[in-house]
């Protein structure tokens, strides 16, 4: 299993719009940030997790040029809006729709955004459509098995995801944009050969993990190795990384792990 950060910022990215901080000023390339989403290959199965509103600069950037399903966690805009950059994977289908799982807010956001999309075939050459699917409990797929469970985000709920590749038995949650991770998701995320949570900033904040709630979900999830995503200005590269427990690591964009 790959997978591929295409991005790890926070709602805003890093640098943020008219901001001068040391990290936004930063020249580490580590500590540039664009809008967090996921590019996973599970034993020639290519599965995108949320589209940034980078998506398109994205996928050159890492060189994605496979998708056979996507995965939207929720409905926010930095994880919806670069949706309709997938028109090019429904072009490189045949012009037959994508499918895409999601939850009930999912699904009314992308109606609301993209009606011109939610069809079976593009309206126009070129356009994306999209076949909306209701994610289940456990996808079970000929490469393996991805499970879902609901994380609380606020008022809503994200999909929270658990891959596991059938050739190689290697499992991968990715747990974004929540604020805490409920039993039954560390369950279904208990010794993880690699776990990946919604870290956002040393501060609290109401709908998100910040770093010391999500080194202690790490602690109890205990997976082989954790790694902190969707993470603010807040956080400079070097100085967190020095900073965390044994085991848990800041992601970064362009972050490649095989499993
Ligand atoms: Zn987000
Ligand atoms: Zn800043
Ligand atoms: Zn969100």
């Amino acid at each position: 299993m790959e997978i591929i950060f295409m991005g790890t910022g926070t709602s805003q990215g890093v640098p943020m719009i008219a901001c001068d901080c040391p990290v936004c000023r930063s020249t580490d390339p580590r500590n540039h940030r664009t809008r967090s989403c996921l590019h996973v290959v599970m034993d020639g199965l290519h599965v995108q997790i949320d589209a940034a509103p980078e998506f398109r600069l994205q996928c050159l950037r890492e060189k994605i040029v496979e998708m056979d399903f996507f995965v939207l966690t929720h409905g926010h805009a930095d994880h919806i809006t670069g949706m309709d950059d997938l028109r090019r994977f429904c072009d490189l289908r045949g012009g037959t729709a994508l499918t895409v799982y999601t939850t009930d807010e999912g699904m009314a956001r992308v109606l609301s955004i993209f009606p011109y999309a939610v069809a079976e075939r593009p309206i126009s050459k070129g356009y994306a459509a999209f076949n909306l699917v209701q994610m289940p409990g456990a996808l079970e797929l000929p490469q393996g098995t991805i499970r879902s469970t609901l994380l609380p985000h606020g008022g809503i709920n994200t999909l929270g995801l658990v891959f596991e590749e059938k050739s190689t038995g290697k499992r991968f949650a990715y747990y974004n944009d929540c604020k805490r991770v409920p039993r039954e998701a560390l369950s279904l995320a208990k010794g993880a050969d690699l776990v990946v949570l919604d870290g956002l900033r040393p501060d609290l904040h109401p709908t998100h993990m910040n770093i010391g709630e999500a080194c202690a979900a790490a602690a109890e999830i205990e997976g082989k190795a954790t790694y902190l995503t969707h993470l603010t200005h807040g956080v400079d590269f070097v100085e967190w990384s020095a900073k965390l427990p044994a085991g848990v690591q800041l992601a970064y964009d362009g972050l490649r792990l095989k499993l």
